[in-house]
């Protein structure tokens, strides 16, 4: 089932933008991190972790939020601002692997392995070292302007000697891994990854005014496009330029894609520090979409932008299955959205509206598709062909499948949802995933794709 819906899939043709780096990964071990707290003093990381920086502008707020994370053993990202960190970072690790970084890059190399029809990704910033992290295949393009036509490279031909390199550095932890915080043993719960991603003054999220005359002709070229990376875009840049300006040109883009024809399109939505910023990205571009993406936490971020705090809080304290539905529909109907697309890591769900041309059954099968490219990517680390599909196929449901299951009928009773199409399944989870980097990213684009791909079929695309 799942592997015919590939095969469907595979016939689509997606553009993504906005979002590339290189990923420099480090393997964390016990050790490193507790050189890391003796360098600085338990007590001084204690006090760190209890400010909480929301940024990193020296190494102690790194570490604080570093263990923090690893005591929770919950994924994480924080925003690097402060340049001259980098060589501390360098002296500091060695990096175990380079590789492709940022949703859109991630995406685009995902759905070019697979095979699809085409694959049109648009980075604003290509460097060489870049362009050489896109994988080597015939469906994947990267539009450009020459004598002022469109025309479509491959990524690696399209590079520009002084385009800037975003560097996000990457520790991948493993649940059971131990270290000492003053007194306090401290063993990570699960396996994720703490995330550094550097946000400077030279990486913009937008399309460059030569190629933005064209994206109505890449939309009508297109049978979905997937965007993300707007978590990148400052509040203020040194030039005058804030992100009301780059939002504005966000929104702008949307609807160029869409002028010729209604291309759907999916907003893959991340974590953004800043409330301001988030609260920005949902009103700006949210009711523009036809689908969004997120992680658990991500919702329950959304819901405290838009003032549902209450909500929010029971999200993060007791992760119910209920709240999370409930944020879920508050989403779809304030933001008119067709499709919403929450995944845990327990779970991923769907909720449409009714008329929905997708039924209950179609939409499981879309996220069955998703949970199951998830796991074979987290198997293999990369996924080089379609037919890796089978490796995920064999990875079982996670032991609390059925409980999910359970709590989720409950809360079908208690919570009005004869207006929607709500559907959950449990993920299929891999117990020592080789890398948990893009998985998230994974799920959205498989549902997305077989989401369209039954549509198409049913003629309603
Ligand atoms: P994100 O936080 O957006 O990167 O999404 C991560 C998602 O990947 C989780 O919500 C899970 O559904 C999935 N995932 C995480 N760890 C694993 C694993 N070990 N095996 C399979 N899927 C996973």
């Amino acid at each position: 089932m799942v592997r015919e819906l590939l095969e469907k899939a595979r016939e689509l043709s997606i553009y993504t933008a906005y979002n590339t780096n290189v990923d420099a990964i480090v393997y964390l071990k016990g050790e490193m991190v507790q050189r890391l707290i003796d360098e600085f003093g338990a007590d001084a990381v204690r006090k760190r972790i209890d400010e909480y920086p929301r940024q990193i502008n020296e190494p102690l707020d790194f570490v604080a939020r570093l263990v923090h994370a690893l005591k929770t053993g919950k994924p994480m990202a924080v925003p690097l601002v402060n340049e001259e960190l980098h060589s501390w970072f360098d002296s500091h690790f060695k990096y175990d692997v380079e590789r492709m970084g940022g949703q859109a890059g991630i995406i685009a190399n995902l759905l070019s392995s697979l095979d699809f029809r085409r694959v049109t990704v648009y980075t604003p910033h290509l460097a060489k070292k870049q362009a050489e992290m896109f994988v080597n295949r015939p469906n994947l393009f990267y539009p450009v302007v020459e004598n002022g036509r469109l025309i479509f490279k491959h990524p690696r031909e399209a590079y520009r000697e002084n385009d800037p390199l975003k560097v996000n550095r990457i520790f991948e932890f493993r649940a059971g891994t131990t270290f000492k915080l003053g007194d306090e043993t401290i063993t990570v719960p699960f396996s994720g990854r703490f995330i550094v991603s550097a946000r400077f003054e030279s990486i913009r999220i937008y399309t460059e005014p030569e190629l933005r005359p064209f994206l109505p002709r890449i939309g009508e070229m297109s049978d979905g496009a997937i965007l993300s990376g707007y978590q990148g875009i400052k509040l203020r840049y040194s030039d005058g330029k804030d992100a009301n300006h780059y939002l504005k040109k966000a929104k702008e883009d949307i609807m160029l894609l869409k002028r010729e024809k209604d291309v759907k399109v999916h907003l893959e939505f991340a974590s953004i520090q800043s409330r301001e910023l988030r609260k920005k990205v949902i009103y700006n571009l949210f009711p523009l979409v036809d689908s969004v993406g997120m992680d658990e936490s991500e919702i329950a971020y959304v819901l405290s932008a838009l003032g549902y705090d209450r909500l929010a809080d029971r999200i993060f304290t007791y992760t119910r299955i209920e709240d999370t539905v409930l944020g879920g529909k508050i989403l779809i109907d304030e933001m008119n959205l067709e499709l919403l697309q929450i995944h845990t890591i327990y779970y991923i769900m769907y909720i449409a509206h009714a008329d929905n041309p997708l039924g209950e059954e179609e939409l499981r099968q879309s996220l069955e598709l998703a949970t199951t490219l998830a796991a074979s990517r987290a198997s293999l680390g990369e996924i080089t062909s379609p037919d890796q599909i089978s490796v995920g196929m064999s990875v079982p449901y996670n032991e609390r499948g059925e409980y999910v299951k359970l709590r989720f009928e409950e809360a079908k009773r208690k919570l009005r949802t004869k207006e929607y199409k709500l559907v959950i399944i449990p993920t299929r989870l891999v117990q020592n995933p080789v890398s948990t980097v893009g998985l998230g990213d994974t799920i959205s684009t498989g549902a997305f794709t077989s989401y369209l791909a039954m549509l198409k079929e049913k003629g309603e695309l």
